[in-house]
C-alpha cells in the first residue's frame, strides 16, 4: 500500500515541534512537503525533519500528486481560505484550532470539504490524552453519578517563543480564548458528551498581551443536561499547574496535570473521604493518535479523533465567550 501523503502548511511550531513526527511515525503516511511563504524558513523545517519538497506557494503545495492530506498550522486567519483551496484541489484536510475568526467562515470551510468529498478534521489534542478518554468512560458508565459541575485549570504561562502573534496581532486572531478556551470546550465537550448552550464570562489584560488583547479569562460555561462548567485560562500564570475536575452525584473525579500537549498526568476519584487512584491504560503520543485516526479515516474506518463539527462547535463556544466579556451579558451559544 502507498503511504498517505501529506502536505504541510505553514512552517510552524506546532508543526515542527509535533506534527510532522506524528505523521512520519505512522506506517501508512509520510510528510511529503512544507510549504512556507519563506523558502529559507521552509528549508530549515524541512532538512530539520526530513520533509523531502518545499513549496513558497499555496498553488504548488496542492498541485502536487503525491500529496492526500493537507495539514494547516498557520496562523487562524489564514485557515478558511487554505482549507477551501485545498478542498477543491481534492485534498483532505486536517486543520489546526480554531478552525476560524468567525462562525461563518468555519461553515464555508466544512461546506467545501463536504462539496468536494474530502474528510476534515480538527486537531483538538487534547480528547487524544489518555486520561481524557478515561474520565469520559468513567463518566459514561456511571462512576461520579449524574455530572454535576466541572472546573478547568487551563492557567499557563505562554512560552516565550509563542509570544508572538498569539498577543499583539487581533487579526490573526490573537488572545487567550481563540487560543485556549476552544481547547477547554472540546475537552468537556469531549468529556460530558453534551454541549454548551450559554457562557458568562470575564477577560482581562495582564500585562502580556498588547492593550485591547486578553491574557485572561475566567467565566461559566451552562451545558444542555445542567452541568456548569468553570474554567480560568490564561497566558499570564507561571505556577499553578493545570487539572480538571468533574462532580457528581456520587462522587468527584480529579485529573491533575492533564490540560497539556503531553502524554502526562493523572487522575483520581473521591467518594466521601475515600480517595482511589485511576489505573489508567498505556498512553500515546496525542498527535500521534489525532493522525492514526485520521489516516483510519481516510480508509473508511471511523471519524478523525476532533471532526470538522467539533471544530466549528468549539468555536462557536469560544466567539461566545468573547462576545459575553464583551458585553458582561451571558451569550446563548448559536451553532446554526
Ligand atoms: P507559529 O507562530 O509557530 O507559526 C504560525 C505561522 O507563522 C507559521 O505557519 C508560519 O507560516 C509563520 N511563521 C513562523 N515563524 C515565523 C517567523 N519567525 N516570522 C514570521 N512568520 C512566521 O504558530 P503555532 O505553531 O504556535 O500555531 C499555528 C497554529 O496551530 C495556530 O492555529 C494555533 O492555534 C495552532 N496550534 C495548535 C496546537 C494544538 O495542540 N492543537 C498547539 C499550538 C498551536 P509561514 O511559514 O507560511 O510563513
Amino acid at each position: 500500500m502507498p503511504k498517505k501523503g501529506w502536505g504541510i502548511i505553514g512552517a510552524s511550531t506546532i508543526a515542527r515541534e509535533y506534527m510532522i513526527r506524528a505523521i512520519n511515525a505512522q506506517q501508512d503516511s509520510r510528510a511529503v512537503a512544507v510549504m512556507s511563504r519563506s523558502m529559507r524558513r521552509g528549508r530549515r523545517l524541512a532538512q530539520e525533519l526530513n520533509v523531502e519538497r518545499i513549496y513558497d506557494n499555496l498553488d504548488a503545495l496542492l498541485s502536487d500528486p503525491e500529496i492526500d492530506v493537507i495539514y494547516i498550522s498557520s496562523t487562524n486567519e489564514r485557515h478558511k481560505e487554505e482549507t477551501v483551496a485545498a478542498a477543491a484541489a481534492g485534498k483532505h484536510v486536517l486543520c489546526e484550532k480554531p478552525l476560524a475568526l468567525t462562525l461563518s467562515d468555519a461553515r464555508k470551510m466544512i461546506h467545501a470539504c463536504e462539496e468536494a468529498g474530502v474528510i476534515m478534521g480538527t486537531n483538538h489534542h487534547l480528547r487524544n490524552a489518555v486520561t481524557h478518554r478515561k474520565l469520559r468512560s468513567l463518566i459514561r458508565r456511571g462512576a461520579i453519578g449524574r455530572p454535576l459541575a466541572a472546573r478547568v485549570f487551563h492557567a499557563v504561562s505562554l512560552p516565550q517563543h509563542l509570544r508572538t502573534w498569539r498577543i499583539n496581532n487581533p487579526d490573526a486572531g490573537a488572545g487567550v480564548v481563540l487560543d485556549i478556551t476552544v481547547h477547554d470546550t472540546d475537552t468537556l465537550r469531549f468529556i460530558l458528551e453534551d454541549e454548551v448552550v450559554e457562557v458568562s464570562a470575564q477577560t482581562a489584560s495582564q500585562g502580556m498581551a498588547h492593550e485591547g488583547i486578553e491574557d485572561a479569562v475566567m467565566g461559566v460555561m451552562r451545558f444542555r443536561r445542567g452541568v456548569m462548567a468553570q474554567f480560568h485560562d490564561a497566558f499570564t500564570i507561571a505556577h499553578a499547574g493545570t487539572g480538571l475536575e468533574i462532580h457528581g452525584t456520587e462522587g468527584s473525579l480529579f485529573a491533575e496535570n492533564v490540560m497539556t500537549q503531553r502524554p502526562v498526568g493523572r487522575i483520581y476519584r473521591r467518594v466521601n473521604n475515600k480517595k482511589e487512584v485511576i489505573t489508567l491504560g498505556p498512553s500515546e503520543n496525542l498527535y500521534t493518535r489525532a493522525v492514526r485516526l485520521f489516516n483510519r479515516a481516510l480508509d473508511g474506518l471511523g471519524e478523525p479523533s476532533a471532526t470538522a463539527n467539533d471544530g466549528l462547535r468549539s468555536l462557536a463556544v469560544a466567539l461566545s465567550v468573547l462576545e459575553s466579556a464583551k458585553t458582561g451579558m451571558c451569550i446563548k451559544v448559536r451553532y446554526g
